[in-house]
């Protein structure tokens, strides 16, 4: 394999399980990972999800190595580096306020009309995360075995975001994590991400290497495999371990 310049990271169901915190082994790879490259987060959540699933647990973790750390929520619609101590919002690319209030109506109708309007839920359905508008069938907080129940084959979340983009011909509205729907402004996905990623970074695409989960067609990592990055495929973080735990001595031996 060439030595990617830069490694970048789905969030839920790469590094952890879906929206929690790292394991220990996991935080103490991607310290050694920042020892020798480049790292990107490129997720469709927000930065709150990525300071409380990643950057708390990156125990022992110094300035320089943050300083290698590119933080993309929201699909790289916002960009996060770590400077002077402290994060910085880099820019965020935000809806308009009408954008917003159509994306809301749209899929929480379409919710109730298709009986996916759930009663008893983790936390808020409907979310506004600035760039994107987040659909969440059982609520922001949900346990991960109840939305690994509510939607098992993925028809649900299909449907819904079949029907809501109909009704958001200017927006786009993509499926997200195990029971979400994000709606975002055309043409965001992690593709553009990494595209942004590239610009700001000055890293070319073909010295990224990608990680993530959800690689087949129907899923939110396609596009970066898609955009021509290479891509390593895994199930789950401890896959994403494995893959590591060879790739890192690959790097500080010889490049
Ligand atoms: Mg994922």
């Amino acid at each position: 394999m060439n030595h990617p310049r830069l490694v970048a990271f789905d969030l839920d169901d790469t590094l952890a399980p879906s929206k929690s915190p790292i394991d220990p082994r996991m935080a103490a790879l991607l310290v050694q990972l920042l020892g020798a490259v480049e790292v990107c987060v490129i997720s469709g959540g927000q930065f709150a999800q990525f300071t409380m699933q990643v950057i708390d647990n990156l125990a022992g973790v110094d300035d320089a190595a943050l300083g290698r750390l590119h933080l993309m929520p929201t699909c790289g619609t916002q960009y996060y580096r770590h400077a002077a101590g402290e994060w910085e919002q880099v820019y965020a690319e935000n809806l308009s306020d009408d954008q917003k209030q159509n994306a809301l109506a749209a899929v929480e109708s379409t919710a109730r009309d298709l009986g996916y309007w759930e009663s008893e839920t983790w936390g808020a359905i409907l979310e506004d995360r600035g760039s994107q508008i987040t659909f969440s069938a059982l609520g922001q907080a949900a346990p991960v075995a109840a939305k690994t129940q509510w939607d098992p084959d993925g028809a649900k979340k299909t449907a819904l975001r079949e029907a809501v983009q109909a009704l958001l011909p200017d927006l786009e509205v993509r499926s997200g994590g195990s029971t979400s729907v994000d709606i975002t402004r055309r043409g965001i996905d992690k593709a553009y991400g990494m595209k942004r990623l590239a610009e700001l970074t000055g890293i070319p695409l073909g010295d990224m290497l990608f990680v993530g989960d959800r690689l087949d067609e129907n899923g939110n990592d396609y596009p970066v495999k898609a955009l021509g990055v290479d891509c390593i495929a895994v199930e789950n973080w401890e896959d994403t371990a494995r893959f590591l735990d060879q790739l890192i001595p690959t790097l500080h031996t010889d490049s």
